[in-house]
């Protein structure tokens, strides 16, 4: 099927490429021109796993283009993906002005039949604006179908989760467009491409759930799915700080909670919060839609309040240890708001950073591939070349981000290069009994 994808951002990009993996042909189109010719020019402009060489290939076997004409993506393409960013007002509400303009742009291009997918995340009855807005400005006879496809995937793993999705769904007007849906998903709703990530995938024996729903149903799954697991982690993250008061271990209570399968093991570690370009936003724009709906979601108000507070507890906890801030020197470990990616869109380490500056430490900081893009929003740190650089003359090395190389370091070196050799473990990744025989003052969460 032709394609067209408006907005090559993690989204966007991701899922124009497995598309084309598994047989479409894409062609993708960014405002941002800087981003339309590292693309052009056969790099990419993010990081994550898989996706420069399935770019690449895909490129080559003249499936996957990238053009910075609106038109050129646009007229050939019978199914037009918008995966423009809808990033948080001030008030919360999700800023739909990308959505608006692309929509009227569709408008003003389309002289064929177009089936306009929503990916982006959206407020619930967006679609309904999409239509509104293209009808208005365009042609009198123009034909075209709404859907809504909202995307699940996670960075870091984004090409594995958008090619073996836990479901798929789609929201729909009519029949017409729920078969192109279909057809363009069939190879991924039953396992018939070659696996770029797994070798033995075609022996996957279940197909993909296809969850078939009118627009706003599906606008809504997305943003309660974000709602429900953020408040899985805030959740677990007060349970924490009552292991903490009465001296019980979130290893064993999040472990014998999750074996319960109405529960489920994941999204119940505890540490410094949740950060990134989904669920601060998605819970934010949810209390916002809620609001305006006449509900008051305390609920979820309760959630973001106990997430935004692990910043404050993680400077307290630093305090407990170091007394005074002002001139100690703290090694920051991971930027990114989780490993394998280097997203730092509302990252929880750049707010502790900031905050930790507002005290007057002294910042080093180490990630594996986010700081080039933090050099940008926080030049006055010291970025260093690895982990023993960061914590060299430092009064504490705090984790941020549980990337695996964090995992197994050289820890008597560690001690040995800092000047107070005390660990803030913010993400739990080490064993609490070694660290204190390795002769660390160590903190963790909830342990
Ligand atoms: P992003 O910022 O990486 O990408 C958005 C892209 O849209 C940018 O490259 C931007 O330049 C482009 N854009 C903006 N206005 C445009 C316009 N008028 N025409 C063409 N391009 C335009 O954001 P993202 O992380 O890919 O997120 C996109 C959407 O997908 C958001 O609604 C987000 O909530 C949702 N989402 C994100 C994830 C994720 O993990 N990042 C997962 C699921 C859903």
């Amino acid at each position: 099927m032709k394609i067209a994808i408006i907005g090559t951002g993690y989204v966007g990009l991701v899922t124009g490429t497995c598309l084309a993996e598994v047989g479409h042909r894409v062609i993708c189109n960014d405002s941002d021109e800087m981003k339309m010719d590292v693309l052009q020019k056969g790099g990419i402009p993010i990081y994550e796993p898989y996706l420069q060489d399935l770019v690449q290939k895909n490129k080559e076997a003249g499936r996957l283009s990238f053009t910075k004409k609106f038109e050129e993506a646009i007229k050939p393409s019978e199914v037009v993906f918008i995966c423009v960013g809808t990033p948080p007002l001030e008030n919360g509400e999700a800023d739909l002005s990308a959505v608006e303009m692309v929509s009227r742009e569709i408008a003003r291009v389309s002289d064929s039949y177009k089936l306009v997918v929503e990916k982006s995340t959206v407020p619930v009855q967006t679609g309904e604006w999409i239509e509104k807005t293209i009808r208005i400005y365009g042609p009198k006879n123009i034909e075209i179908d709404i859907a809504s496809n909202p995307e699940f995937l996670r960075e870091g793993s984004a090409v594995e989760d958008f090619l073996h999705p836990d479901r798929i769904v789609i929201g729909i007007q009519n029949q017409r467009a729920e078969k192109i849906l279909r057809e363009l998903y069939a190879p991924i709703i039953h396992r018939s491409f070659s696996c770029p990530v797994h070798k033995n995938c075609l022996s996957a024996k279940e197909m993909v759930p296809f969850i078939v729903t009118d627009i706003n149903s599906a606008e809504l799954i997305k943003h309660a799915s974000n709602s429900f697991l953020a408040a899985k982690i805030s959740f677990i993250n007060a349970v924490a700080d009552i292991c903490e008061k009465t001296g019980a271990n979130i290893r064993d209570v999040s472990y014998g909670i999750g074996l319960d399968k109405r529960i489920g093991k994941s999204f119940l570690e505890a540490g410094i919060g949740f950060g990134g370009f989904c669920f601060p936003k998605d819970l934010q724009a949810f209390i916002r839609i809620a609001e305006k709906c006449g509900y008051d979601f305390k609920l979820l108000k309760e959630v973001e309040k106990i997430n935004v507070e692990r910043i404050t507890l993680v400077v307290e906890k630093i305090e407990e240890t170091l007394w005074i801030l002002k001139g100690k020197t703290i090694g920051i470990f991971g930027l990114a708001f989780k490993p394998n990616t280097d997203d730092i869109r509302f990252a929880p380490a750049l707010e502790i950073i900031k905050r930790l500056l507002k005290e007057g430490a002294l910042i080093k900081a180490y990630d594996p591939k986010a700081m080039e893009r933090t050099k940008m929003e926080l030049p006055e740190i010291i970025y260093c070349s690895d982990p023993y650089e960061t914590v060299k003359n430092a009064d504490a090395m705090v984790i941020c981000t549980e990337w695996d190389e964090f995992k197994n370091l050289n820890f008597e070196k560690i001690k040995n290069l800092m000047k107070r050799p005390f660990i803030l473990d913010g993400r739990n990744i080490y064993d609490k009994a070694k660290m204190l025989s390795l002769g660390f003052e160590y903190m963790s969460i909830g342990r």
